[in-house]
């Protein structure tokens, strides 16, 4: 028997009738004949109503209570859609992540998972059962609860599926799959039928908020085919794996959009060696994860250094490099926390020139400024004004004609 394992994100287990929804869909694919395992989400916008509550009790509420605090949401929707499967006649048991075995090392609120003892999930399987996971959480060496980052059931989700070898790792959420731009902005956004794991990467690193990123990193790591379907109905959805067909795909295959982006820039930086380790060695120590950076040519020996960062870790960046702005000797740190960033993404793009020509003409005839550019083999990424976010990601889905398909 093939083993299967679904995740249901938080729309997809809001309230009770949905529970039901996932709760038949799992049962059917029992019957079918294969091993289920169903990883969910907590329901709805349980997560972000637990981190107001930690916030009204505390300025600064302790990671570590935190994690435990935000893993009790994973725990209310598993442990309902077990007993609804229950009530359904159907077999079905409930497993935290402790349980589940998927350990992970102690960076609370950003844990990565180390690796997954999957002997309970087997045994259950072995016996029968449907075996629902809750998504996004693991354990420490010291058996404290982690929580894998906003978003990090799909990552649960794709690791067990690896560790279970399972057939495939089936994402349902409230879209019928990927889109070639996030269709509340580009009304006539397309649904690919497939796309690659690199492209797919690029797209929810750089903002597609449809799965995700380091679930698609462990998938193309382990070769696990990924679909993204809809909980709410029978379409197929996308397919996600390695073998797209780059050749005779359409070049750009989608647009990302990101309005969580904040510069900052170092004036007036002396031109010398260890200025820029410095600066991101203050940056890293402070787990704060850089994402552009642009050092300027100097000038009689003086540069600038831009870089950005989450809107949320502006705060923060800026405190920690203050110290070391003026430990080297550069003039100020200025920021900017109104941007955003678009992302033409397609693996045929790789050496075919005149991408990035046809992108920059695109925002120039919509009147819209680049404040810095960035590229990757298969992405160009244009940071600009947050407010000119949305016509940015209409007009270059025009200008590549992506409502059209391959
Ligand atoms: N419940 C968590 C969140 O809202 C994890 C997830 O949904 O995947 O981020
Ligand atoms: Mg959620």
């Amino acid at each position: 028997m093939a083993i299967v394992v679904q995740k249901y994100g938080g729309s997809s287990v809001a309230d009770a009738d949905k529970i039901r929804n996932v709760a038949r869909r799992a049962a059917a694919a029992r019957e079918r004949g294969d091993h289920v395992v169903v990883v969910v989400s907590a329901m709805g916008e349980t997560t972000d109503r637990l981190i107001e509550l930690a916030n009204q009790v505390s300025d600064h509420p302790d990671d570590r209570e935190l994690d435990g605090l935000l893993s009790t949401g994973e725990l209310v929707s598993s442990t309902l859609l077990a007993m609804a499967l229950r009530s359904m006649g159907a077999e079905a048991i409930s497993l935290s992540g402790a349980q589940a075995g998927i350990r992970t090392d102690a960076v609370y609120s950003h844990a990565r998972i180390l690796g997954v003892k999957p002997h309970r999930i087997k045994k259950e399987l072995e016996q029968g059962m449907i075996v629902i996971v809750a998504g996004f959480q693991g354990i420490t060496e010291e058996m404290d609860i982690t929580t894998l980052g906003r978003g990090g059931s799909d990552t649960t989700a794709v690791a067990l599926a690896v560790s279970l070898k399972a057939e495939r790792c089936e994402l349902y959420t409230d879209v019928d799959g990927v889109y070639t731009a996030d269709p509340r902005i580009v009304p006539e956004a397309r649904r690919l039928d497939e796309i690659g794991y690199d492209e797919m990467l690029e797209l929810a690193s750089y903002g597609a908020k449809v799965i995700h990123s380091r679930a698609v990193e462990l998938g193309e790591l382990h070769k696990m085919p990924i679909i993204v379907a809809s909980s709410f109905s029978d379409k197929p959805g996308t397919v996600i794996h390695g073998g797209a067909l780059m050749e005779v795909a359409k070049k750009v295959r989608g647009i990302s959009q990101d309005v969580n982006v904040a510069k900052v820039t170092v004036v007036g930086v002396p031109d010398r060696t260890g200025v820029a380790s410095a600066i991101f060695d203050a940056l890293a120590r402070a787990n704060i994860s850089i994402d552009t950076i642009v050092q300027n040519a100097s000038i009689n020996r003086i540069t600038d250094l831009t870089f950005t960062v989450t809107k949320n870790d502006l705060t923060k960046a800026m405190k920690v490099i203050d110290p070391v702005v003026k430990s080297i000797g550069a003039r100020e740190c200025t920021s900017d926390s109104k941007l955003a960033s678009v992302s033409i993404i397609g693996a045929g793009m790789q050496s075919v020139p005149g991408y990035a020509a046809k992108m920059f003409r695109a925002l120039y005839e919509a009147g819209i400024n680049i404040e810095l550019i960035t590229t990757s083999e298969i992405r160009i990424t244009c940071i600009i004004d947050e407010s000119k976010a949305g016509d940015a990601v209409r007009v270059l889905h025009r200008a590549f004609e992506l409502e059209q398909g391959a």
